[in-house]
């Protein structure tokens, strides 16, 4: 049609043509419909089958112990001052639902061991169980079946690599305590007579190299690059490798150099893992023992820490739209409250001027011994009242008798008060917690859940 016939046709000056254009272009919508209808029809037919499209890989993200009180915090926490509105964080834009966590009993008040099962295997258990059903019976995990199925498989954790949350995705044992027997299962265990896991990042050094067993050396003999120094870990260009950068732990973020060491890892990991589709679980491990040591300003570096693991994954799947990215926590940790002792207010402000967690501080606090307030000054920015300053130097003086564990929890209570932090426990609570999620097959985890149909769920989408 040319432009001059269009032109006429919207002109309201008559035009010889006009009747003939009408008709032309009455027939060309009823086409321009009928194919939109017919398209439409097509695809609703797609939505409506049973298999929608499926993820190529899967990035499978817990916070231990991040209920929901610690992302509302976190929000508060990374707030600008210098602006009206108060910023999203990730956790905000990639919220999708919520889940319960309770184990397989009526205390509802689950351990990570039960909670991981659950999230790994979509079955509930008892409390300490590593992948096995109430009666201590081996249950299939969602790495055991990605690896089954081909995958690259990869757990990126900042705690021991056999601690309970990555534990219920490979090994299958009575108790979490047996944290040498779950190592060896980590080697022994095999699909396709290989271990399971392609790349382990994290920490349990202690456990791996035993003096009955050097495990890291029969993982070199398998194949496995082996790293014991964190900073080795820019050097690693290949799989398999196992990366174990501590005895027992890694240091606490807010105590630590790289003070994004998760999600410096999950981006090493993602280049690693994603020459073949792949299942990736990264574990931000100490939310949990931050929480339950009740030390907020610890808790908010490792959230903080998490938050931008997040954003690494996010990146991942926004470049790769293909790619399942599914987040959620474990369960509660501390019954932390924003606010408390009856006053209106909650002072995440002080928290960013704490440099240390409380253990370290303690310590630091007894080395400076006479200056140990220009210490705390250094340290806290916290002005010491009267009584604070009292209540310190008595559990300083009587470092003998408790070993400087009685200044530890006076500093936390001085943190505490002064943030008007609260919190119920030094255990796990039994509150729902987030689930986040993009990518494909994200659909599947909108609304209110449980932890178990989370590990359904993905079991669905990794069926060949
Ligand atoms: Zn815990």
């Amino acid at each position: 049609m040319s432009s001059n016939l269009l032109i006429s046709m919207f002109s309201e000056r008559p035009c010889r043509w006009n009747y003939d254009v009408k008709v032309i272009l009455i027939l060309m919508m009823l086409f321009c419909c009928t194919a939109t209808a017919s398209e439409h029809a097509t695809l609703e037919h797609t939505n409506t089958s049973p298999s929608p499209p499926k993820p190529i890989s899967i990035i499978y993200l817990i916070g231990d112990g991040m209920g929901p009180s610690y992302t509302s915090a976190y929000r508060y926490y990374q707030d600008d001052p210098n602006t009206a509105p108060i910023e999203r964080t990730v956790f905000d834009e990639l919220l999708v639902g919520m889940a319960s966590t309770y184990p397989k009993d009526t205390t509802w008040v689950t351990d990570s061991a039960a909670a991981a099962t659950a999230l790994a295997t979509g079955h509930k258990t008892y409390n300490g169980a590593i992948g096995v059903d109430n009666n201590k019976k081996p249950l299939p995990t969602l790495l055991e079946k990605a690896k089954e199925l081909g995958y690259n498989t990869g757990l990126v954790v900042t705690s021991q690599i056999n601690h309970a949350t990555p534990a219920s995705f490979v090994a299958h044992i009575d108790s979490r305590k047996r944290y040498d027997e779950i190592a060896d299962q980590y080697l022994d265990s095999r699909i396709a007579n290989r271990p399971k896991v392609d790349l382990m990042l994290g920490r349990g050094l202690s456990y791996f190299q035993r003096t009955d067993r050097d495990l890291l050396t029969e993982f070199n003999q398998l194949g496995y690059q082996t790293l014991i120094d964190y900073s080795q870990l820019k050097t690693l260009q290949s799989l398999p490798a196992i990366g174990l950068f501590a005895a027992k732990g890694l240091e606490h973020a807010i105590d630590s150099d790289d003070k994004t060491r998760l999600a410096t890892m999950t981006r090493k990991a993602l280049s690693l893992l994603s020459a073949t589709p792949f299942f990736l679980l990264v574990e931000a491990s100490q939310i949990d023992w931050c929480g339950h040591s009740n030390d907020i300003a610890c808790a908010m570096a490792e959230v903080h820490d998490f938050a931008e693991s997040l954003i690494v994954a996010r990146q991942y799947v926004q470049q790769h739209p293909d790619t399942l990215l599914i987040a959620t926590a474990d369960h509660n940790t501390g019954g932390l409250s924003l606010g408390a002792e009856g006053k209106y207010v909650w002072r995440p402000s002080i928290l960013k001027n704490i440099t240390t967690s409380a253990n370290p501080l303690a310590l630091s606090l007894l080395k400076s011994d006479e200056s140990w307030q220009k210490t705390w000054h250094q340290k806290t920015k916290i002005p010491l009242t009267k009584k604070w300053r009292a209540e310190l130097q008595a559990a300083m003086d009587n470092r003998e008798q408790n070993r400087g564990i009685r200044l530890e929890q006076q500093i936390l209570k001085i943190i505490n008060q002064h943030s008007y932090t609260g919190w119920t426990s030094h255990g796990h609570t039994a509150e729902d917690v987030p689930v986040y999620s993009t990518g494909r097959g994200s659909d599947l985890f909108r609304g209110y859940m449980d932890n178990t149909t989370i590990a359904k769920a993905i079991f669905t989408l990794l069926a060949p």
